[in-house]
């Protein structure tokens, strides 16, 4: 089965390279109002279950999506990425449209970056890997341990890190696995991730993400949980949820679950009416089928964590009343009930025993890239290098 999806995709993908335009998906686009302008019925957006209309709503302002059209100019296919791993395929098939969510076809490669100090962190990932988001990544992850105006020409950075390739490009936002500095005259500072929440903790187990996320609202139950990109071998198809649907009467509060900015409050698709507030260390919250909003709560307005934000409703066409709620890590929907069961400033019990553990050989593997690495150093003194020892794993 996969197998021919992947035929399938690669053919896709083939035919399209040859006449395929790219396009970048306009602000306040909406999946309806694409459909308006390809004059497509739109019913092949209506008919999608819930959960897929949601999905439809995931589509970001100024991503990149690819277009092909007839002779006679109607649209004939169309690629839209909702996900870095998802995207909406829409079809003519005879005298129909056929809208489907498919996998996007990616490479992940680990890699391990050896960089020397010549200019600044940031400048120097970049230079060493081409790769700005990595370069982001890493200050954001060290800045609260630290001091970048405190290093010297020479000093080292390794970085163990997770990369998507498409097509020979950097594709999606890079995961740092762990990573140390080693600043002259002082101790190596290392950062890990820890693989049971997605964040970012020193050697000794005390987070280096300061934000923290609270459930935002007293619900019932859960209706729905996260799911990302799985295969359903009955529907034969894919199905995601990229967020956690907490029931709960028409009218009950909801908070923000992190201090932020507000960077969206409207109707957003399938979510209804929506808040979206981005926090610090690259997290984005999103509040779903709103039934209103705290009215003092607009565009650009700046939220404590707690504070009331809006109603929960059923806007959106969605089932029952519910708040659909969605975390995002650098773009990323991450599982929320896993990133909030995690609400303390340092690991301890079983779960510091566990990251202990599974850090103390990324340490030593880390630690090795420097030491063998010296005696090239001898050799190309103030050059960056770029150690090439990758596993490659196809993923789909
Ligand atoms: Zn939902």
């Amino acid at each position: 089965m996969l197998r021919v999806v992947l035929v399938i995709l690669i053919f896709i993908s083939v035919t399209f390279s040859k006449t395929t335009n790219e396009e970048v998906w306009p602000r306040g686009e909406s999946l309806i109002t694409f459909l308006n302008k390809q004059h497509i019925q739109k019913d092949i957006y209506f008919n999608l279950s819930k959960t897929d209309k949601e999905l439809c709503s995931e589509i970001e302002a100024g991503v990149a999506y690819q277009i092909m059209y007839d002779k006679e100019n109607h649209l004939d296919h169309v690629l839209i990425p909702i996900s870095e791993e998802m995207q909406i395929h829409i079809y003519k098939n005879g005298e129909k449209y056929i809208l489907e969510i498919i996998p996007i076809i990616f490479e992940s490669i680990t890699d391990i970056l050896t960089v020397t100090i010549q200019n600044s962190p940031y400048q120097d990932i970049i230079e060493t890997s081409n790769n700005k988001k990595l370069a982001n990544e890493f200050v954001r992850s060290f800045k609260k341990s630290v001091n970048f105006r405190k290093l010297h020409k020479g000093d080292k950075i390794v970085i163990k890190y997770i990369q998507k390739m498409r097509m020979g490009n950097y594709f999606g936002a890079p995961v740092i696995l762990g990573a140390f500095m080693k600043i002259k005259y002082k101790k190596a500072k290392y950062i890990f991730q820890n693989p049971s929440d997605g964040r970012y903790y020193d050697i000794n187990g005390r987070s280096l993400t300061s934000v923290f996320f609270k459930v935002p609202l007293r619900y019932k139950r859960i209706s729905s949980k996260f799911t990302y990109k799985r295969f359903h071998p009955i529907l034969k198809r894919y199905i995601a949820h990229l967020g956690v649907d907490y029931a709960a009467p028409r009218g009950r509060k909801i908070w923000a679950t992190a201090s932020g900015k507000v960077i969206f409050r409207g109707r957003k698709g399938g979510y209804g009416n929506a808040i979206m507030i981005r926090h610090s260390g690259g997290y984005k919250s999103l509040y779903g089928h709103l039934y209103k909003f705290n009215k003092k709560v607009r565009k650009n307005s700046w939220v404590k964590q707690g504070d009331l934000i809006g109603y929960v409703g059923t806007s959106g066409r969605s089932t029952g009343p519910h708040l659909h709620f969605g975390l995002y890590k650098n773009g990323r929907a991450v599982n929320p009930s896993k990133v909030m069961s995690y609400s303390k400033k340092t690991l301890s019990g079983k779960s510091r025993k566990k990251y202990l553990k599974y850090v103390k050989n990324l340490k030593k593997e880390l630690n090795s890239k420097i030491e063998t690495k010296e005696v090239q150093f001898n050799i190309k003194p103030f050059k960056s290098y770029y150690s090439l020892d990758r596993n490659t794993t196809i993923k789909s």
